[in-house]
């Protein structure tokens, strides 16, 4: 491909709502264009890049079993009533209506659809196990499209679904799933990590993202360096010591007017955050519950709905907490509280703390829950952070960012249920089937791939998925010879099926220089008058400070033999690693 011949223009200056590095250089490079927020096009060489992606999910989704189908993206909403997440997928569905007035959806997932579409092809264990997938455009209505592609309202995803027997051969469907992403996310040339992670709005017994560790990236990581212990934020738990009750006195009421919030109380009582117990309303289902945390950690409302087991859960409101409190808003406290109140697990015998009087400007010294509150339960309910300990081996966690570009879930029976998924078992007994769920982000991957692997000068792209291998500098395109030797080595490239890129535009080379840079082919070669006058052509790979000076004659040779150790790179190995889920 010649570039005079391509729709491809470069950018010097990054686009202004460009945040992070792979979406200022996913616009620089030409790669995509924005129609409108969280709306983009793929131009020629973004597109290249996204359907070698494709091409490796595929080969390694066959490899795995699976087997490819293609769903409607525009569904009817009824389906969603009945799995009951039309409610809460809640605002960040598309919905429209047909001219009949039926309401329909653009599906952000099509864990509805493939069920009843299984419920009605599958009669018997003869025809399980039995895994499908699809490579489609999903939707989401995003608050705030940002990042690029990273989270955008149109994306490319690739969904799978596996349906079994039994919960131990659901195991391995999932084992076979976890396995092909981990080969998957290689062969792209990324470094994913598995990570344990919430079910959230999808549900199921348990999942695993796949992390591109990244600092721009909107998840945190929480990792044990010691152990390999790795969940994302919003689910990771932490070891509690035990603590042995200290002698407590007597509750002493402590003015405190117009004093609200945690940092202005340790400032008024000269006191640690630490020694002040958080008390929140929360409305469970509609029904208020009070939950404790410690005075300097931050709650963790995955957690509490997880194991509230509530469909919804929202903040009370003013009214609600004077009701629940019978004070102003700020004021709440364990004390003579008589809603179901949930503790963290640091406050299991603790004592000697503050709380709030639940009376208005009031609150209590010398809290100790034991003696001075019903509490319901204690659950870890904070959100996870740097230094706390690691709850297998109780070592000091640590913390990192991350790109999610896969999920893969336990659904266990929760849609099988719903849609009635059953089979005929050996003995004629009908049950329900057991599934599980898997995405791959496609369009997100392709710019996880940027996001991880570039420098200053702009794109490195792993081989395997590079919009070109080799790019070609012809420095003087209006030269005979040149053109010559560039268009001989373009065919002995594309006979060892090499995919070329020529910069044949009359430009200087310093220009042609930093746009091969920006793009980021991993073989760049320079062919120019200067060089053939001593029958020499450089070879350099992208990233590396040193170029090879070599001949006409062997520069086929040189390009193929350095392509075909980059190549060797990203190989998977053969030996997976256990997934860090207690399950297994
Ligand atoms: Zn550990």
């Amino acid at each position: 491909m010649r570039w005079t011949r391509t729709l491809l223009n470069t950018l010097r200056e990054n686009p202004q709502d460009a945040e992070i590095n792979s979406h200022k250089l996913l616009i620089r490079a030409g790669l995509a264009r924005k129609l409108s927020g969280g709306l983009y096009t793929f131009m020629p060489l973004g597109l290249r890049s996204l359907q070698k992606i494709i091409t490796i999910v595929r080969e390694e989704m066959n490899r795995a079993e699976a087997q490819e189908i293609l769903m409607p993206a525009l569904q009817p909403a009824e389906l969603w009533e009945r799995s009951g997440r039309l409610q809460t997928m809640g605002p960040g569905m598309f919905k429209l209506k047909d001219r009949t007035g039926r309401l329909m959806t653009l599906g952000p997932t099509h864990e509805e659809v493939v069920t009843e579409l299984l419920a009605a092809e599958i009669n018997s264990y003869r025809q399980l196990p039995c895994t499908v997938y699809q490579i489609q455009t999903k939707f989401r209505d995003e608050i705030r499209p940002r990042f690029g592609l990273m989270r955008a309202k149109e994306f490319i995803m690739k969904d799978a679904y596996s349906f079994d027997t039994t919960m131990e051969q659901a195991d391995t469907s999932y084992r076979a799933m976890y396995d092909a992403y981990v080969r998957i996310f290689k062969r792209c040339g990324l470094d994913a990590c598995p990570v344990e992670a919430d079910t959230g709005d999808i549900g199921g017994q348990w999942s695993h993202e796949f992390m591109v560790l990244a600092d721009s990236g909107e998840d945190g990581v929480i990792d044990c360096p010691a152990c390999g212990y790795a969940a994302n934020q919003e689910k990771a738990e932490r070891f509690i010591a035990k603590k042995t009750p200290a002698p407590c006195p007597a509750n002493e009421e402590i003015a405190t007017p117009a004093i609200k919030t945690i940092d202005q109380l340790a400032a008024f009582l000269k006191c640690q955050p630490a020694e002040f117990i958080k008390t929140m309303i929360y409305l469970a289902d509609e029904q208020p519950v009070a939950v404790l945390i410690p005075g300097d950690r931050e709650l963790n409302e995955h957690k509490l709905k997880q194991m509230l087991g509530a469909k919804t859960l929202t903040m009370a409101d003013d009214t609600v907490i004077q009701c629940v409190t019978g004070a102003t808003v700020g004021f709440a406290g364990p004390v003579n509280l008589t809603t179901r109140i949930y503790a963290d697990t640091a406050l299991e015998n603790a004592t000697n703390l503050i709380a709030g009087a639940n009376k208005t400007d009031l609150h209590i010294r010398n809290v100790d829950l034991k003696r001075d509150a019903q509490i319901t339960a204690y659950e870890d309910l904070v959100i996870v952070r740097e230094g706390d300990c690691c709850p297998r081996c109780q070592k000091k966690l640590e913390m990192k960012r991350g790109i999610e570009v896969g999920h893969v879930f336990k659904l266990g029976t929760k849609y099988s249920q719903s849609f009635d998924a059953k089979y005929l078992n050996e003995h004629g007994e009908s049950l329900e089937m057991v599934m599980g769920c898997y995405g791959i982000g496609v369009t997100r991957t392709l710019q996880a791939v940027i996001e991880q692997s570039n420098d200053k000068d702009g794109i490195i792209w792993p081989i395997t998925v590079a919009p070109f291998a080799v790019t070609i500098l012809n420095l003087d395109p209006s030269n005979e010879h040149v053109n010559n030797v560039v268009a001989q080595l373009e065919q002995e490239l594309a006979n060892k099926h090499l995919d070329v890129f020529i910069d044949d535009r009359t430009e200087r080379p310093g220009v042609k220089f930093k746009d091969a840079d920006l793009i980021g082919c991993p073989v760049r070669v320079v062919v120019g008058a200067r060089g053939l006058t001593s029958n020499t052509i450089e070879v350099k790979q992208r990233g590396s400070h040193e170029a090879i000076a070599t001949t006409v004659e062997g520069a086929a040779e040189c390009i193929i033999g350095l392509a075909s150790k980059l190549f060797e790179q990203h190989q998977p190995s053969t030996q997976v690693t256990k997934p860090s889920q207690k399950h297994y």
